[in-house]
């Protein structure tokens, strides 16, 4: 439950680009509300973003011998507390952005703010076959997510889709706990990096189905998945694939559907933002995997949360002129 009704800066999301949005806004005294975000139906979609759900992150700079992803965040939250940053649980439910301060309705409370930083990530993307949804969600068998899921799959054979660097880690990570391990892929060659693609390709349990696309997951109730109906890409032809779990990892997808017709996106969703971090609506701005379908790097996303909580600052500066009351004598959140 969030300690005041109004806020000068207000961050929704707490990845690498809310959380450091969070540590300089605190650090200019703006005191930030963080609103967590995760709790939805998704279980992929957790407090402290994608880095959540991922293993060794090597690319990180200051981490010469990599960190785990988890404690990656756990040391950004740890920083940004440390400076005052106050977080409450949950996601934005609806933003009024005709009038500032911007009323926001959060999980826990309605609150107002005067600035509000979006950098609410991305989320796994899906294949959109009408059985994943059910084997996501009741029978099992289907995930976005090996570091969560991958445990459940011990001793199994189990096929990853996609040619990217999720797919490559996905596919390494799983070889911890399955048998074999399949990468199911469209095109003939991948779009991961080099070294992922190597790491992935030296790995003798990793094995190679290519210029492929999964049109059925097969299976049930009681028996979970049993496989897959793939289509060659260029034959048409079919032909089937024993599996005990499929993992997709053919991408992500920006968490913007709530500011649809209040802020300009591009055609795939992702938040446009003019000169350094501002959105099309004047004291909003965006940071991270929100606005950025190009680099989509922790690292890229930290330096945008930075730009966000300076560019939050300077637009205070220049448009909230009255005194700030401090933080006691606030009205209660209601
Ligand atoms: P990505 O780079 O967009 O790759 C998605 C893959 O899925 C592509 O190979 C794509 O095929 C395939 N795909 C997309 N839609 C598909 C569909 N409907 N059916 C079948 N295949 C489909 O996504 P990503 O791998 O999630 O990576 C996203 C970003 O995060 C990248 O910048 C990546 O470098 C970064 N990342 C870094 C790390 C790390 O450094 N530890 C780990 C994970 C991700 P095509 O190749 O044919 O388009």
């Amino acid at each position: 439950m969030p300690k005041s009704a109004a806020y000068r800066v207000v961050i929704l999301g707490s990845g690498p680009a809310g959380l450091t949005a969070a540590l300089y806004a605190s650090r200019a005294n703006l005191e930030p509300l963080v609103a967590e975000g995760g709790g939805g139906d998704d279980p992929t979609d957790v407090p402290g973003g994608q880095l959540m759900l991922t293993t060794d992150v090597d690319n990180y700079p200051g981490f010469p011998e990599g960190i785990l992803g988890p404690d990656l965040m756990e040391r950004f939250r740890m920083q940004a507390s440390r400076f005052g940053a106050e977080f409450t649980r949950g996601t934005l439910r609806r933003a009024d952005f005709t009038r500032r301060p911007f009323a926001l309705e959060l999980e826990e409370a309605r609150i107002t703010a005067e600035t509000l930083i979006v950098a609410t990530g991305a989320r796994a993307r899906w294949l959109g076959l009408p059985e994943e949804l059910e084997f996501r969600t009741r029978i099992g068998g289907v995930s976005a997510c090996a570091t969560c899921d991958g445990f459940f799959y011990k001793g199994k054979d189990v096929l990853v889709v996609g040619g990217g660097d999720t797919a490559m880690e996905e596919a390494t990570f799983l070889t911890k706990f399955a048998n074999k391990v399949t990468v199911v892929h469209r095109r003939d060659a991948l779009r991961a990096s080099k070294i992922m693609q190597e790491r992935a390709q030296r790995n003798p349990k990793i094995g190679w189905i290519w210029n492929s696309t999964v049109e059925k997951i097969l299976g049930g109730p009681g028996v979970g998945v049993t496989g897959a109906r793939l289509r060659h890409v260029s034959t048409g032809e079919q032909s089937e694939v024993a599996a005990g779990g499929i993992f997709m990892a053919i991408g992500h997808e920006p968490n913007t559907a709530i500011f649809r017709g209040q802020l300009d996106m591009d055609a795939a969703g992702y938040l446009k933002t003019f000169g350094g971090t501002a959105t099309s609506v004047a004291g909003v701005f965006a940071a991270g995997d929100v606005q950025d379908s190009r680099y989509r790097q922790a690292v890229t996303a930290a330096g945008s949360g930075c730009m966000a909580a300076i560019d939050a600052e300077r637009f205070l500066g220049e448009h909230v002129t009255e005194n700030w009351d401090p933080l006691p004598a606030r009205a209660p959140a209601v």
